[in-house]
């Protein structure tokens, strides 16, 4: 089976492939986000947990998001490369649209936690948004 989606880290030591079409993108503002991308926010692609598979070991680091929930973020341990983000246990992953080898593939669809975008941040037009999470 040849997967729709692939993609990996900089150094190339994590590498991932998805077998089904990448859902919707969200751009995230929240100062976590910020801080671990090393950008104005991150760009994270929704995908099923169970149809992702992952070469290479990871490393990762968990701390509470501002909504009160853990968030284990998943990075390269040689290169830094942010990879992904999956909380133990979730039906979801959320890869950052960086990682895919095929930009195209990623469709942004919405902002969330807007209310800590800085004002050097430049997302496209007409994006659904959210001041804090996609319930808020
Ligand atoms: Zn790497
Ligand atoms: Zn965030």
């Amino acid at each position: 089976m040849t997967a729709a989606i692939t993609g990996g880290c900089l150094c190339g030591g994590v590498r991932f492939s998805y077998d089904g079409a990448a859902g919707p993108a969200s751009y995230c503002h929240c100062v976590d986000c910020r801080r671990a991308t090393g950008g104005p926010f991150a760009v994270s692609v929704r995908l099923d947990a169970a149809r992702l598979t992952v070469t290479g070991a990871t490393a990762s680091h968990t701390k509470a998001s501002d909504a009160g929930s853990p968030i284990t973020r998943h990075f390269c341990p040689a290169c830094g490369s942010p990879l992904f983000t999956h909380t133990a246990g979730a039906p979801t992953a959320y890869v950052k649209a960086g990682a895919f080898d095929d930009p195209a593939l990623v469709r942004p669809a919405l902002e969330i936690w807007t209310q800590s975008r800085v004002p050097w941040a430049q997302v496209p037009e007409g994006l659904e948004h959210h001041p804090r999470d996609r319930n808020g």
